[in-house]
This record gives C-alpha cells, sequence and structure tokens, in this order.
C-alpha cells in the first residue's frame, strides 16, 4: 500500500473550549496525551473501560490519520479518598482491609488485572505508565514550588492548593458551582482547614486516618500525596510543560481535572494544555456504574458468561463516546451476534485478485474522515460493512480491513468463527479419546497400538507428548 497522507484536520469536542475544534499539537506531527489511570483497589468495571477502550480509539485514531503519538498514563495507587473533595477514607486503604491484604499486594493485583483486562479489549498499554507511589519526591518539589509562589498554604498539619490565588477556577463549565458539587461532596463533612470551600489538599499529614498505610518524609511530616497533585506531576514529568491533549471519564472534569489545570499552570506560570478530550458515563438501569456500588460488572464477568469482551468493545464503538450508553445484557446478545456474523463473513472471503489501490484511497479517506469527525466511531464500523458489500476483490477487503482494524481493533481478520470453535471442540474430543485409548494399549503393554495411535494423530497434525502431568497435545 502506498504512504498515508497525513490529515491534520482531526476533530473532536474539546471540554475547555466547549467546542468540536481541530486539533493543533504544540510541535508538528505529535501528540502528546495523557490519560487518568485506574484507581487499582477493585477490578474496573466495563464503566470505567468504556473510557479507556474510546481513549485507546482516539489514540489510534491519530495515528491512523499520521500522528507521532506518545500517551501517559497514571496508575493512582495512593492519595484518591472516597470522596473526590479529600475526605473520606483512602480508597486503597479501603480495598486491603476488605481483603486483609497489604495496599501494596492490592495494588500490584489490581494493577495487573486492569492491564489484562486491556489485554482482552485489545487496549493498547500506554507508551508510560508510572504509579503514583514512584513519584513521591517530585510530588513534593511541586509541592514545594505551589508554597514558595503563594498558591498553597499548610493549615491543620495537611498542605493545600488555595483556589482564591486564580483569576478562574471553573475553566470547563458555565454550571454554577452549586451544580458541580453535587455527588462530590454528598454525605461528607467539611474540612474546617480548607480556607475557601474549593481548596483541595495537595499533602495529607495530619489526617485523620492514623492507619494510612503509605507514609512518606516530607517538609511538612510524613504524609501522603492528594490525589490530583499526581497527574499534573506525572503528566509533566513525562511530556514535559505542554501537552496536547489529556483525557478521562465525564466524572474527571470536576474537580480532578478542574484541580490539575489550577495546581500545573500555577506550577508552569502559563497554560498547560489545550485540549480535554471526556468520555461520557456507561450506565446501567439504576443509573451510572461505580465501583463503590456493590455488584459491578467486571471483563471476567462477561467472559464467564461466554461473552467475547470483543464484542463489549464494538458495543463501545457502537456509540457515540459523548453521549451516556446504557448497557444491558440484551444489548450485549445482540451486539455479539452481529459481531459473529461480521467476523463470519469476513472469513470467507479470500486473498484473490490484486489490491486495488483507487478503492483502498478512498476507503481509507471516508475511514480517516469518520474518525476524524468528533470521533465518529460508528460511521467507522458502517464503512465496514459498506466494504463488506463493495463490487472489489478479496485482496481489496482484507488489505483494507486490516488497516482499519489498527484503530478499531475488533479482531476483524483474526478472529475465530463459530464454525472453527466448533471444529476445534469436535477435534479435542477426538484426540482425547485417543489419548485415552493409547493409555489403555500402553497399560495392557500394547505398544506397537500406542504407537499406531501417536502415529493415527500425527497424520491429523496432533502431536503428543508425555509429560509429569500426563500427555498434553498440541497442533503441529
Ligand atoms: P477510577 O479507577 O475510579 O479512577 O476511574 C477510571 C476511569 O474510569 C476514569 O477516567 C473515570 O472517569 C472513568 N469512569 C468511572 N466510572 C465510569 C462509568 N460508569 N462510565 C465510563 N467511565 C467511567
Ligand atoms: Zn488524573
Amino acid at each position: 500500500m502506498e504512504e498515508r497522507k497525513v490529515e491534520n484536520r482531526f476533530q473532536f469536542y474539546n471540554t475547555l473550549s466547549r467546542k468540536v475544534e481541530t486539533v493543533i499539537p504544540h510541535e508538528d506531527g505529535k501528540i502528546a496525551m495523557y490519560t487518568c489511570g485506574p484507581t487499582v483497589y477493585h477490578y474496573a468495571h466495563i464503566g470505567n473501560l468504556r473510557s479507556y477502550i474510546m481513549e485507546d480509539v482516539l489514540e489510534k485514531s491519530l495515528r491512523y490519520v499520521g500522528y507521532e503519538v506518545k500517551r501517559v498514563m497514571n496508575v493512582t495507587d495512593v492519595g484518591h479518598l472516597s470522596s473526590d473533595a479529600d475526605t473520606g477514607e483512602d480508597k486503597m486503604l479501603k480495598g486491603a482491609k476488605r481483603e486483609h491484604k497489604t495496599v501494596m499486594e492490592i495494588a500490584r493485583f489490581y494493577t495487573d488485572a486492569f492491564f489484562s483486562d486491556c489485554e482482552k479489549l485489545n487496549i493498547k498499554r500506554p507508551d508510560v505508565v508510572e504509579p503514583a507511589t514512584h513519584c513521591i519526591p517530585e510530588f513534593i518539589h511541586m509541592i514545594e514550588v505551589l508554597l514558595e509562589k503563594g498558591y498553597a498554604y499548610v493549615a491543620g498539619g495537611n498542605v493545600y492548593f488555595d483556589t482564591s490565588k486564580l483569576d478562574e477556577y471553573y475553566v470547563f463549565s458555565s454550571q454554577s458551582e452549586k451544580e458541580l458539587l453535587v455527588g462530590v461532596r454528598e454525605d461528607v463533612e467539611e474540612d474546617v482547614n480548607k480556607r475557601n470551600k474549593n481548596d483541595f489538599v495537595l499533602w495529607f499529614t495530619k489526617s485523620k486516618f492514623e492507619d494510612q498505610a503509605l507514609k512518606w518524609e516530607s517538609p511538612w511530616g510524613v504524609g501522603y500525596p492528594g490525589w490530583h497533585i499526581e497527574c499534573s506531576c506525572i503528566g509533566i514529568k513525562h511530556l514535559g510543560e505542554y501537552m496536547d491533549i489529556h483525557c478521562g471519564g465525564v466524572d474527571n472534569i470536576f474537580p480532578h481535572h478542574t484541580n490539575e489545570i489550577a495546581q500545573s499552570e500555577s506550577y508552569l506560570g502559563h497554560p498547560w494544555c489545550p485540549y480535554w478530550f471526556h468520555v461520557n458515563h456507561l450506565n446501567d438501569k439504576a443509573g451510572k456504574m461505580s465501583k463503590s456500588k456493590g455488584d459491578f460488572l467486571t471483563v471476567s464477568l462477561l467472559e464467564e458468561k461466554g461473552y467475547d469482551p470483543i464484542a463489549y468493545r464494538l458495543f463501545c464503538l457502537q456509540s457515540h463516546y459523548r453521549k451516556p450508553l446504557e448497557f444491558s445484557f440484551e444489548a450485549l446478545d445482540n451486539m455479539s451476534a452481529a459481531y459473529r456474523k461480521l467476523v463470519k463473513r469476513i472469513a470467507e472471503l479470500k486473498e484473490e485478485g490484486a489490491v486495488d489501490e483507487a478503492v483502498c484511497a478512498a476507503y481509507r479517506e471516508r475511514f480517516a474522515g469518520a474518525l476524524s469527525d468528533d470521533l465518529n466511531t460508528s460511521m467507522a464500523v458502517t464503512i465496514v460493512y459498506d466494504l463488506l458489500k463493495e463490487e472489489t476483490n478479496g485482496a481489496t477487503k482484507l488489505s483494507l480491513l486490516r488497516d482499519f482494524d489498527r484503530v478499531l481493533s475488533l479482531n476483524l481478520t483474526t478472529a475465530q468463527t463459530a464454525e472453527e470453535t466448533d471444529v476445534d471442540e469436535e477435534l479435542a474430543a477426538y484426540v482425547e479419546a485417543k489419548i485415552a485409548e493409547r493409555a489403555a494399549a500402553k497399560k495392557e503393554k500394547d505398544f506397537a497400538r500406542a504407537d499406531a495411535i501417536r502415529d493415527e494423530l500425527a497424520a491429523r497434525g496432533v502431536v503428543l507428548k508425555d509429560t509429569r502431568e500426563g500427555v498434553v497435545w498440541s497442533r503441529a
């Protein structure tokens, strides 16, 4: 295929400007992208993963249209309290108590679980993944600078960011303060040390939670960082003083991203990130899916119920990232059936004919156009269906499908179809029966028969291996 032309009219809805805008990166052809990572005190639910799927599509789309992308993600393993307004218990500590493990054990376990879920959903691992606990000296440095510049104060032992020092605090929204605070402060008591009600903690020392497991020395006493400081600091550490795109779910807009901007720009002394990409929530019938609600849906649960996680990825791609999406098993059943049908149709294509470059160029342009149009993923999927109906040869279709799958990541040309799985099951039953027959022959000391069975299987492309745990087989 010929080199793809660089498409630089990539647009999406920028929460900061409240408009769909063309992305113009601070360095030509390169995008510095930051994603708020998971708080690793529990499994990610499929709502969290909706955000990560759509951010993955954003990153891959930017690469598709020709940008070089550096993507950084934090892992929150300290400092995120039950309420985003800095009250309640540290979520990590809550997880550790729940499972009678140490905080670091919990962090390790759920970080691995998160990346394993991402792999199942074909979500690419960001170029840099940084746990908050690896950056304590950098957080301390940033807080020192904020104190020196007069943007922070110490009260009751904690260090707070002083929001009254800013010209503008509510950068994201024209909503009233009251509206913004709904859901953030419910059922939690006010922190009397705060000078202004939106001030937030940069460093906790005199916390009322004496059993906080992770503590570090700091100029203000032994303690631990607040949640918001980690994303500012990790972003600046790996992407420098300017980043292009910052992403997260819509619940991160306030207070988390608002506070990130406040402290980053006060620290840097200039604007920080011009484009903010937010994914709307996955809801169930009872409302927003959340980890603190007892039962929540995980990728493993979907698998246990027999769903291919990629069908869930397709479910997400079929709706626009800015709209709330309601999950139901009925909807997922329909999507799974559609997905099976789609990959079956693709599996029937033959690599025949010469790739038609003119058809490829036209389709690639349409596909890039859909992605550049505020990440219109359902249109991108429609283009896949249009291609299947197109009057062109199999080689052209397959070549384009592989190309599109660099963004969609739906295993379009590699998924096992239902028929293939059935064949595998049939073969497995046959091989298992033959292995049992061979074991019986060996027991009878009929080695000629045992060898004959091995040869018979070899003729069908199955290789047997005798191990301490028994006989294992594989396809040659
Ligand atoms: P957390 O692990 O709670 O820090 O959240 C990880 C990411 O998931 C953040 O970007 C959240 O904004 C996002 N998120 C949380 N709940 C949902 C939901 N129900 N639907 C979509 N994204 C969500
Ligand atoms: Zn963050």
